[in-house]
């Protein structure tokens, strides 16, 4: 552990609790406490790209949270990075856990979490989980037609059934919609066949569709989820959850959150026997990881002769590429789940951290180790004249839907997280990580 050397020690964050407690293996500390970034030979792979995840942007998140929406339970989105460290610290904040898979469920379970502090929030399961889950004592779950009632009437007929609504997600950047959710006119007809299978439906759900920038879409959904809710007494059920998904966006998480409360408000008066709970995934997680990457290769114009004047370059067409060691396949398949578009800074040109303000830009584009020509991470930026192979550029908000998707293609291993607390992974906090491992 070459960092742990300079960071010996540990920190407490004010108001978090002691993450190790119940956890020995987790101890926070000042700058960054794991950095084994070893080789197949054991030796410390300087080279390799890896992610700086600072943990108490996810505790400022967590706070921010508290505050703006103190009624709503969040049920943190494992999905959405299922990074061992996050669910700890999730776990000690006492959050709950959305979990879509088996898989998952087992790994937040495995944190010690009461399985009443996990939904199963994937409306069509496979009935082997359903079965799982039925033993670990996992019994809220969603769904949205009426086969998946049939399974779990056979294999958890004690379950707590969420009905997932389709509510208007046009506005978003990942739909939802058009894969899950019952639109409103099926809903009396799924809580009939509930009845009749003697299941118990405990409330309702919705997602608003992940990458939610238009907080109206919550008050719109809000409003429909109250037309589910009277659907249900009508049923002869007696509602007592509500749950408003996922799709809390960062920047406007003020406004959704003054939105959402007031459509509660208005559509639930009297809701002092509601549980209401969400299931936030990259709100918490999305600026809490960077990722540094490391320049391997660069195709560029032959540099001009002695005495003779550089070629025109045309500002608006790449006349530089750049090869970094993470891509489409890795990290940034971000790009094409996720519909992001990371835009890098310089961390270190020329082997210095000291990058010039005044060094001429070039047109330039980045793409990813494989040798698949989709791999193009960014198809134009304007990056500095004089970077070169060795040095490093950086990306931030890479903590939603990256290292989860990230696959081995073309035998790349997933760039791995090295983990530090302090202001946010900005550049210094980047910097300091690249100093630890370069020695
Ligand atoms: N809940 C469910 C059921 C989801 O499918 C997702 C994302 O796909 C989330 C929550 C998390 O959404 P977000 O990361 O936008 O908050």
């Amino acid at each position: 552990k070459i960092a742990d050397r300079h960071y010996e020690d540990e920190v407490s964050i004010p108001g978090l609790p002691p993450l190790h407690k119940g956890h020995p293996d987790v101890h926070l500390r000042q700058g960054v406490i794991n950095s084994l970034h070893l080789n197949a030979s054991g030796e410390v792979d300087a080279e390799k790209a890896f992610f700086v995840a600072d943990l108490s942007s996810v505790y400022r998140q967590h706070e921010r949270w508290k505050k703006l929406l103190p009624e709503i339970e969040p049920f943190y989105a494992v999905k959405c990075n299922p990074d061992p460290y996050v669910l700890r610290l999730l776990a000690a904040l006492g959050t709950g856990f959305d979990c879509a898979s088996n898989r998952e469920i087992q790994q937040v379970l495995e944190l010690g979490i009461n399985p009443d502090r996990i939904i199963f929030a994937n409306p069509c399961k496979a009935t082997s989980f359903i079965r799982s889950s039925a033993k670990a004592g996992v019994d809220m779950m969603t769904f949205d037609n009426t086969d998946e009632l049939h399974k779990v009437a056979r294999t958890h007929p004690g379950a707590k059934l969420v009905v997932r609504i389709l509510t208007d997600d046009s506005k978003s950047l990942c739909r939802l919609g058009l894969k899950y959710g019952a639109p409103l006119v099926t809903v009396p007809a799924l809580l009939a066949k509930a009845r009749e299978l003697k299941l118990d439906v405990v409330g309702v759900s919705f997602h608003v569709g992940s990458g939610c920038y238009d907080s109206s879409a919550f008050a719109d959904a809000v409003m429909r989820a109250r037309t589910a809710w009277d659907m249900g007494k009508e049923a002869g059920y007696d509602f007592k959850l509500l749950d408003v998904g996922g799709g809390f966006e960062d920047a406007t998480f003020e406004n959704t959150a003054a939105v959402l409360t007031e459509a509660i408000d208005q559509y639930f008066p009297q809701r002092e026997n509601i549980r209401i709970i969400a299931e936030p995934g990259r709100y918490y997680v999305s600026k809490a990881f960077s990722l540094a990457a490391n320049i391997i290769a660069r195709r560029a114009p032959p540099a001009p002769e002695h005495g003779a004047q550089e070629a025109d370059v045309d500002p608006e067409h790449p006349s530089v590429m750049y090869y970094i060691n993470d891509g489409v396949y890795g990290a940034f398949n971000c790009i094409l789940f996720d519909h992001q578009s990371p835009q890098p800074y310089v961390l270190s040109m020329n082997g210095s951290f000291h990058v010039p303000s005044s060094a001429p830009l070039r047109a330039s584009s980045v793409w990813g180790p494989t040798c698949d020509s989709m791999d193009c991470v960014c198809p134009m930026v304007q990056l500095p004249a004089g970077l070169q192979v060795g040095d490093w550029l950086a990306f931030e908000n890479m903590g939603a839907y990256t290292i989860c998707a990230a696959s081995q293609f073309n035998g790349f291993e997933v760039s791995r997280v090295v983990y530090t607390t302090g202001a946010g992974p900005g550049a210094v906090e980047v910097r300091e990580a690249l100093r630890a491992f370069q020695g």
